[in-house]
């Protein structure tokens, strides 16, 4: 049998945890994670992707999970509840169930969505991601892996892509390397070679599902890059942390002036001129002046002249990867947006957006409305938002997104 096709847990008894109370405790609240130092007991060793049985201490039934003998994190929930059975049906049964949840957040003009959002949507460690006619599987965890012929199969069945792009996460390349599989690796269909184009609100962008950050594209700030559009009207517009111009195209759309994409990749730069490229049969976008900066943001914003722009969006990359890291990045995000501020002329608007889930919603806002205090200038708050609808966030750990519009007088 290869790899591929084999599912873990066979013909041996089945793998039983017994857990400690504050973990019982947590996974009867929703928490979708068990450490390894929370089992307390254990009737053998599991392998990558077997499913495995908690109990609680008086050895009922309380969970069901994907069992990781290699991490710390050592057991993905997939169901919390009465037992069940876990079988095909079941599968296709939680998917229809993510399917379902996202009706209606595309409209006609969006072609680009989240369908699976990991543990949020009960798929722990994978994100399923449509673009056009291609479906993106990232996952995070090794888990998946034993059977991932047959999810993929399921995806397949269901949503009928013309091809499936696999992505693989941090640390798990070695892992995907024993099954034959790579980052980029294409399981269904033929792949497209390179970056395919999709609509998002009717503008056209180009997404790297091969190789791209994320799946390819940040389709969890569509939300906010609408709002940015109808804010836009004739602003000179800084998008710092440009990437490839998302939050850009919508300015020039809603009628901004100028729009300068600012980012340290020259790569990404190239991605937004190409972006402003496929929209030009929009007047709007074809009248704005489109300039790109490649620099380091924090030096640039901190160097550039005040009172240069109308409207300016700072959308960094997560600046505390861990929880050791979360102090400096408070830090950080305050003197970022105290920079970004100076350079707003009067009437001018700041959009400032966090992804560090280890920062929360109360610690970035405070940060940034610290900065607009700081400015000693009469701000007024048009808007506070999260996550986009097809990322919902079922537990703390998943919350990583927040965005602040300030108005600065
Ligand atoms: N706002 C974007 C997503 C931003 S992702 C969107 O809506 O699509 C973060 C971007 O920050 C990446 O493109 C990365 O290249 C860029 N980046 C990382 N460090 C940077 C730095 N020091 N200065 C400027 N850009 C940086």
């Amino acid at each position: 049998m290869s790899p591929t096709q084999h599912t873990p847990g066979g013909a041996r008894p089945r793998l039983k945890l017994g857990i400690r109370p504050a973990a019982e405790a947590a996974v009867r609240a929703g928490h979708p994670w068990i450490y390894d130092e929370s089992i307390r007991r254990q009737n053998r060793e599991g392998e990558t992707g077997e499913i495995a049985v908690v109990y609680d201490r008086r050895d009922r039934f309380l969970a069901l999970g994907l069992y990781d003998p290699d991490s710390p994190l050592r057991l993905r929930v997939l169901h919390a509840g009465a037992p069940q059975r876990i079988d095909a049906d079941w599968w296709r049964r939680r998917l229809e169930d993510a399917l379902a949840r996202r009706e209606g957040i595309a409209d006609a003009a969006t072609d680009c969505l989240r369908l699976v959002n990991g543990e949020s949507d009960g798929w722990p460690g994978l994100v399923l991601d449509r673009y056009g006619d291609a479906l993106v599987l990232k996952l995070y965890s090794p888990v998946w892996l034993p059977r991932l012929d047959e999810i993929v199969d399921l995806f397949q069945n269901r949503l009928s892509p013309a091809c499936v792009v696999l992505r693989l996460g941090r640390n798990i390349a070695d892992r995907a390397a024993a099954y034959g599989l790579s980052d980029g690796s294409i399981l269904r269909g033929a792949g497209p070679g390179g970056p395919v184009v999709v609509h998002e609100s009717g503008l056209r962008f180009e997404a790297d599902v091969l190789r791209g950050q994320k799946t390819g594209f940040f389709l969890d700030q569509r939300e906010n890059r609408r709002r940015v559009e109808s804010l836009a009207r004739g602003a000179e517009v800084l998008n710092a942390f440009s990437f490839s111009g998302g939050f850009s195209l919508y300015a020039a759309r809603g009628g901004a002036k100028t729009v300068t994409d600012l980012d340290i990749s020259e790569h990404a730069l190239a991605a937004a001129r190409r972006n402003f490229g496929l929209n030009l049969d929009c007047p709007a976008v074809a009248a704005c002046v489109h300039r790109t900066e490649q620099a380091d943001a924090f030096v640039w914003l901190a160097r550039a002249a005040p009172a240069s722009f109308d409207l300016v969006v700072v959308d960094p990359p997560s600046l505390a990867k861990r929880e050791a890291e979360r102090a400096g990045a408070i830090r950080a995000y305050r003197r970022l947006n105290a920079d970004a501020i100076r350079l707003l002329r009067r009437g001018g608007l700041l959009v400032a957006a966090s992804c560090s889930a280890h920062v929360s919603e109360s610690e970035f806002f405070g940060a940034v409305r610290e900065a607009a205090r700081a400015s000693g200038r009469r701000v007024e708050e048009v808007a506070a938002s999260g996550h986009a609808p097809d990322h919902p966030a079922s537990f703390a750990e998943a919350r990583y997104l927040k965005c602040l519009f300030l108005r600065f007088r």
